[in-house]
């Protein structure tokens, strides 16, 4: 028997786990800390979910919430209408894109803007003559959202079995995930041509008539900061040139400074022709997100409205002024406050902490670029062998142990993901490490009563 504690039905969670455990129930937040409702602090140590670069209870977003929702609490695109935020926004998005993007559609979430990349792709193809050509690739370990289309772009199993999912049309690509993929002997730039001619092979086998696009995020955030070798995006845009397929970068978690550089595109050398853009874009303050477009898509969608009359496709919420009031104050202040450039500057002393890590008798690979980073938890650090996924390994050092110690951050199966806070001190990096490394000896000793280490 468990106490039901209220009736919240949580979002992507172990229920039983938290149904015997209750949730941990938290109460306010300042800069990188958040604190429970027993006044406990914790770090962050993936800005809430990869989202809230600017940390906690900033006091420009808020006065800016305020003015906003006092002076214009809602208006509508649809029908040719617009309001002042959400032309800016647009205008700012386009600018600062590292692609030629020209138009930019609004959502609330990374899911809801990945689908809506689907269906542009398909509508694209329709209108342009193609309507064969619809499939679309996506990496093994990749994650792209829950809705039915998202989900079916993640490339992560328990998002599919027993939600009748994947849609069909997709195609699944290996992960560029080098500790665990790479064959013995092999280097970087021999796996990196591996994965590459799988590809090709695949798309040649599927016939290059019938896909569409390919979406990756630059660096693969929840299956597990997957930092795929320098190298590839450039050789998998040779390929999708040659057989004509679109490329989507996903740089929901990537976006506004997370590797160092705006966009993880740029640090990771992938030239796309279409974006998706969330999270960050608010520091995660409000629900906004955003697909940028090149004119040549856009074109089609306006040349058909000759015939077809409305473009449909639109939310109630799509450029809400609160939304975009936030994201515009947001991207002010990475600017005024050389936020990109703070993230450069905190790069190696992240790195350093990881690295630091990788000594651990728990953990196999620490790897980091800009301000995200993953510690690798193996069971053999010789042959890189994991520990049985029933063994809970990740979960517990996240959810038991790092709770314990005061520091959050997420597992995806046994790897440990830290994305803090692009404010977050040299100091408090120093106190979030000191934290984790509490947390992995404590979870060292639960191995060992258990007979696991
Ligand atoms: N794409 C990526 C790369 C993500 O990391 C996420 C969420 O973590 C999503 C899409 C889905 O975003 P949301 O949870 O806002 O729907």
């Amino acid at each position: 028997m468990t106490t039901i504690a209220s009736a919240l039905l949580h979002p992507t969670t172990n229920l039983r786990s938290a149904a015997q455990s209750g949730p941990l129930v938290f109460a306010h937040g300042k800069g990188v800390r958040i604190f429970d409702r027993e006044g406990r602090d914790f770090i962050e140590g993936l800005s809430g979910l990869w989202c809230t670069a600017l940390g906690h209870g900033d006091e420009e977003l808020a006065e800016a919430a305020a003015r906003q929702l006092r002076d214009l609490s809602y208006a509508t695109l649809f029908a040719g209408k617009a309001h002042e935020g959400a032309l800016d926004l647009a205008d700012r998005l386009v600018a600062m894109a590292p692609f030629d993007a020209a138009r930019v559609f609004f959502g609330q979430s990374g899911s809801d803007a990945n689908d809506t990349q689907i269906k542009l792709v398909r509508h694209y193809n329709n209108l342009i003559g193609r309507p064969g050509k619809k499939k679309i690739i996506a990496l093994d370990r990749g994650y792209h959202g829950v809705t039915i289309g998202a989900a079916s772009l993640t490339g992560l199993a328990g998002f599919h079995r027993e939600w009748d999912l994947p849609i069909p049309g997709i195609l699944r690509a290996r992960c560029p995930y080098a500790y665990l993929e790479a064959h013995a002997g092999e280097d970087e730039d021999a796996f990196t041509a591996r994965l590459v001619a799988e590809l090709e092979a695949m798309i040649v086998a599927e016939g290059p008539e019938t896909i569409a696009a390919m979406i990756a995020e630059p660096v693969l955030g929840a299956g597990g900061v997957v930092i795929p070798p320098r190298g590839y995006f450039a050789q998998v845009r040779q390929v999708l040139d040659r057989h004509d397929i679109l490329l989507i970068a996903d740089e929901v978690i990537t976006g506004f400074g997370r590797t160092g550089e705006a966009f993880g595109s740029q640090t990771m050398g992938l030239r796309p022709d279409t974006m998706t853009l969330a999270k960050a874009l608010s520091s995660g303050y409000v629900p906004i997100s955003a697909v940028l477009l090149p004119q040549q898509i856009y074109q089609a969608f306006e040349d058909a409205s000759a015939t077809l009359g409305v473009f449909a496709h639109g939310y109630t919420y799509s450029g809400h002024p609160l939304a975009t009031a936030i994201a515009l104050k947001t991207l002010d202040i990475y600017r005024e406050r050389d936020i990109f450039g703070q993230a450069q500057r905190m790069a190696p002393v992240f790195a350093r902490h990881l690295q630091a890590l990788a000594d651990h008798p728990l953990i196999g690979e620490a790897r980091s670029v800009g301000m995200i980073g993953a510690l690798q938890i193996v069971r053999d650090r010789k042959t890189r062998a994991l520990y049985d996924p029933a063994d809970g390994v990740g979960a517990w050092c996240a959810d038991t142990a790092g709770i314990r110690h005061g520091v959050l951050f997420r597992a995806t199966f046994d790897t440990l993901c830290f994305a803090p806070p692009l404010v977050i001190s040299e100091a408090e990096l120093d106190e979030m490490f000191a934290r984790v490394r509490a947390a992995l000896d404590d979870a060292l000793e639960w191995l060992t009563a258990r007979g696991l280490a």
